[in-house]
């Protein structure tokens, strides 16, 4: 099989996925966006993707990041950064993405916003929420209790746009229980945001949990694209 033949494969597997997890949890699979994690892939599967009807991709580093968006500005994409950001960087990203989904501190706020300024639209925004205790090491997410006031910073900005929360289940723990306490916190959320309504949780292997918790984006990299070419 040819690279296009195996991704078509893998991107029909992982919708099949999807819409039967959308229908065991009683929902529209259409309220579902996949985003493709296309990071450590060269720019020629992002544009297989394309081709196959992907509106949504996802990347964790930059300079990658940009690198492979400048290479597909004929692509109609919507680029998400999902990855753990330093501050040094955010300004960068925030002069080519158009979701930044791992917001967690207040810090890249300001950067992003920086990085933002002149774009056309306003940049769209998650708070990645941390569903590890809270003594873990090299956790990363916001502490629920912190979302509010970062929302607040996000609305203060000007060029972002706050539109929901995102997580990672958290390694060694059943992402179910994990999903389950994320949906409770985002109850928690909406009831003072309720426009930011979107929900970016599960990846290859626990897209089904993410989709019962209310997930209205997944984040699916391997399953759709195989093994990632080298250890991140
Ligand atoms: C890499 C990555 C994914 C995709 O992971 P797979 O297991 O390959 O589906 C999802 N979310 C984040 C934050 C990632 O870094």
């Amino acid at each position: 099989m040819n690279r296009r033949d195996d991704i078509a494969a893998g991107l029909d597997h992982v919708r099949r996925r999807i819409a039967a997890a959308a229908s065991a949890a009683g929902r529209d699979p259409d309220e579902i966006t996949l985003v493709a994690v296309t990071k450590f892939f060269p720019a020629s599967d992002v544009r297989i993707l394309a081709g196959l009807g992907v509106t949504d991709v996802g990347e964790n580093r930059h300079p990658e990041a940009g690198d492979k968006c400048a290479e597909c500005t004929d692509l109609a994409l919507r680029w998400h950064f999902i990855g753990g950001l330093q501050s040094n960087k955010a300004a960068a990203v925030g002069g080519y993405a158009d979701v930044v989904e791992s917001v967690d501190r207040r810090k890249l706020v300001d950067a992003l916003n920086r990085g933002a300024h002149g774009r056309s639209h306003p940049v769209d925004v998650l708070l990645q929420v941390g569903l590890d205790p809270p003594d873990r090491a090299g956790r990363s997410g916001a502490d629920p209790a912190d979302l509010a006031d970062l929302a607040a910073a996000v609305d203060a900005a000007g060029m972002l746009r706050l539109r929901g929360l995102m997580a990672v289940a958290p390694l060694g723990e059943d992402p179910a229980t994990a999903f389950a306490r994320l949906a409770e916190i985002r109850a928690g959320f909406l009831v003072g945001r309720p426009e930011a309504d979107w929900l970016s949780a599960g990846m290859s292997n626990d897209l089904e949990a993410a989709i019962g918790a209310g997930a209205t984006h997944v984040r699916v990299g391997s399953a759709i694209l195989g093994e990632r070419p080298r250890i991140q």
